[in-house]
């Protein structure tokens, strides 16, 4: 089955197309990668999908229901279930608060989760989970390297144990060596999570050991899609 089905999106800012006519499939527990270069358009493919731009024609259904008409409350519910992780953890890491604070925050949000006595363990398994060390929690990002603290982003989407995790080139930033270790974090998570990702990059090689099947996106269009064999043989 799949967990995500889009179906001839566009999105125009005014007379620009941004996004034309994109239709893909990513199946439960899959890593899609999206490629393209710098103003393709894979941005706004991944903020429409999450809500954050209005989209101007087509469908996007997560496990069914059509993300882009879903009313507040159903797309409150989902919201938990599709996360995102973004190039510069710095914009979705407030300075001001603890490693803590930043994870168990989802708690707060979503008082259903877990109980308040149960946050700190938490938050430690999380951390564990991630490759950091729990006794990290009470320091603040900025004592902390770029790779650890993309992985702090990827523990803080952990929390709301989601389905599908959208990464808007969530390794570009990083070096070489330790593009390869998030990215291998991320694999372990989907083997042990069953997590599926779309995986926006820039460079086809990087999502070579890591998507089961990749898009390619041109001037606003999706103008190849195929699985990770069939993208590298004919480039
Ligand atoms: P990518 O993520 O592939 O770099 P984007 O989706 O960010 O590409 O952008 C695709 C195109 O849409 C670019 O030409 C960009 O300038 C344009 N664009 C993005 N956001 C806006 C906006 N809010 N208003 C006008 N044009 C935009
Ligand atoms: P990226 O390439 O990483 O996707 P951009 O630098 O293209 O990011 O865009 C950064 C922000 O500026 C985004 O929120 C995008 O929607 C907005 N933006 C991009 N191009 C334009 C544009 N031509 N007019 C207005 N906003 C834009």
């Amino acid at each position: 089955p799949n967990i995500l089905e889009v179906n001839q999106l566009c999105k125009s800012y005014g007379n620009f197309h941004a996004l034309q006519n994109a239709s893909f499939t990513i199946g439960e527990g899959e890593s899609v990668a999206i490629v393209g270069e710098s103003g393709s358009g894979k941005s706004t493919l991944a903020k429409c999908l999450l809500r954050l731009e209005d989209t101007s024609e087509g469908t996007a259904l997560y496990r069914g229901k059509d993300l882009l008409s879903l009313k507040d409350k159903e797309l409150l519910k989902i919201r938990r279930d599709i996360q995102m992780v973004f190039q510069d953890p710095t914009q979705s890491l407030n300075p001001r608060m603890s490693i803590f604070d930043l994870i168990s925050e989802a708690f707060v949000i979503h008082p259903d989760i877990l109980p308040k006595s149960q946050w700190k363990s938490r938050v430690a398994e999380l951390l564990e989970q991630v490759g950091l060390s729990a006794q990290h929690m009470s320091r603040y990002p900025h004592q902390f390297s770029g790779g650890q603290r993309q992985r702090i982003a990827i523990a803080r989407a952990l929390a709301l144990e989601p389905k599908l995790i959208v990464c808007d080139e969530a390794v570009s930033a990083l070096d070489v060596s330790i593009q390869a270790q998030v990215i291998n974090l991320l694999t372990d998570l989907q083997q042990k999570l069953g997590i599926s990702y779309l995986f926006i990059a820039h460079d086809l090689p990087l999502v070579r050991d890591f998507a089961h099947r990749v898009i390619v996106m041109r001037g606003g269009r999706i103008v190849e899609q195929g699985t990770v064999e069939q993208i590298f043989e004919h480039p």
